[in-house]
């Protein structure tokens, strides 16, 4: 008889998203007629540019004839792509990277799942609060999570991120040997500085810490204080791993593809007590448990990169923030605390008058048709928080924010 993981079994019952999809269909149940708006779950509402759409066709008909048909790839993803990478999103920022340190994904929420393959299962874990959810799932699965009471696991040290701290988070106050960041955050929207980034950074170098850095929404950054990697910051190749996603920035949510850096640098510890690079190892593991991201989706990747295709996904970033500017000046000129929304497609509000984030969440749809996340969804500190994105429709968000207004 087999037996199962039975760390499965500790994981909380219902993802967060099917929990909202199924209040949202009771909702639409009972009120067939609503007009709900979804700013809830973070997928985009923009087509994919026409730069993308062309290499996209460019490489399907690749694939009709026998001298440009691909079948397997290289599992690290293909020079192109790699090369491409390294020239467009780290050089222009005075970052070194070689192809080798790349590795192209089918999108960070496997990457950021998986790399923990590659740590021991004794590890203990860092995260900030609220936080996206892939980050604590993943380490329950894999063992390192502890129990599960009264709403935070036991071997998990939070670092939480509210009104009171600005969102800056303290460094932890007990050992840590794997830190989860992400900047620009989600759910929050916030941001950390040069010089707040560099002080996790300095403390991963002394204590031997490794940084999984999620810069899943590194595009939507205009604010020149705020690095778009964790590599402008000194010493972090040696303490940092990198996760970058094209799902927000280039619409790429249903077509699947991301990248992952690790350095040449990086190391942990081995049992022995001896430094192990991390490069190699999970080159192993790509190697051993994925077989590559489809050719056709890499060189619509590599299209992102073109002179066309960096205007053209630029306009839809462009058009994000300005839902989100949008939303944040009509939520906050109603009174409310707003976070986030100028570096990142997240709007964050405190609920009004000390409201519970599940309560405030059933107000907006019953009252004004309006999907939302409740922020404690994202941890304990989300709670009195709800999220919305600024990944819908024009004509959606204003139309929100004419309820909302009233
Ligand atoms: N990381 C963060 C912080 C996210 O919010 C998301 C998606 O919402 C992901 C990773 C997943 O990205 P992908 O679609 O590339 O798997």
């Amino acid at each position: 008889m087999a037996f199962i993981n039975d760390n499965f079994l500790k994981l909380q019952k219902n993802y967060l998203f099917a929990d909202i999809a199924h209040r949202v269909e009771a909702y639409k149940t009972a009120h067939p007629d609503a007009p709900i708006i979804r700013l809830g779950i973070g997928d985009v509402t923009r087509p994919l540019v026409p730069a993308v759409i062309d290499a996209l066709h460019k490489a399907v008909d690749e694939m009709a004839h026998a001298e440009t048909f691909r079948g397997y790839g290289p599992e690290q993803g293909y020079e192109f792509l790699r090369s491409a990478i390294v020239a467009n999103v780290f050089e222009p920022r005075g970052i070194a990277l070689s192809a080798d340190e790349v590795f192209v994904n089918d999108g960070a929420k496997s990457d950021t799942g998986n790399f923990g393959d590659i740590l021991g299962r004794d590890n203990t874990i860092c995260v900030t609060d609220p936080i996206y959810p892939v980050y604590i799932d993943s380490n329950v699965m894999a063992g390192r999570a502890g129990d599960f009471n009264n709403g935070l696991w036991s071997k998990i040290t939070y670092c939480a991120c509210s009104e009171e701290n600005d969102f800056i988070p303290e460094l932890p106050t007990k050992p840590v040997d794997m830190i989860y960041l992400c900047y620009p955050n989600n759910p929050t929207g916030t941001v950390l500085t040069r010089a707040q980034l560099k002080k996790w950074v300095d403390y991963a170098l002394q204590t031997g810490a490794l940084i999984l850095y999620d810069a899943a929404y590194a595009t939507f950054i205009r604010n020149e204080d705020v690095p778009h990697s964790i590599y402008e910051i000194e010493g972090a190749k040696e303490c940092a791993v990198e996760f970058h996603s094209y799902s927000k920035t280039a619409g790429f949510t249903g077509l699947r593809c991301g990248f992952t850096i690790v350095p040449k640098e990086v190391t942990a510890r081995g049992a022995d007590g001896t430094r192990v690079h991390l490069n190699p190892l999970w080159n192993r593991r790509q190697c051993t448990k994925f077989n590559g991201t489809p050719y056709i989706v890499q060189r619509a990747a590599a299209a992102i990169y073109t002179e066309e295709g960096k205007r053209q996904v630029k306009e839809v970033v462009d058009f994000y923030l300005e839902n989100a500017r949008i939303m944040r000046e009509t939520l906050m000129a109603t009174g409310l605390k707003v976070y986030g929304g100028t570096d990142a497609p997240y709007i964050w509000f405190k609920t009004p008058e000390g409201m519970k984030s599940w309560d405030c969440w059933e107000m907006l749809l019953n009252d004004y048709a309006l999907v939302s996340t409740p922020g404690v969804g994202f941890g304990p500190s989300g709670e009195g928080y709800i999220r919305l994105t600024a990944f819908g429709t024009r004509e959606d968000c204003v139309e929100a924010m004419r309820r909302l207004k009233k």
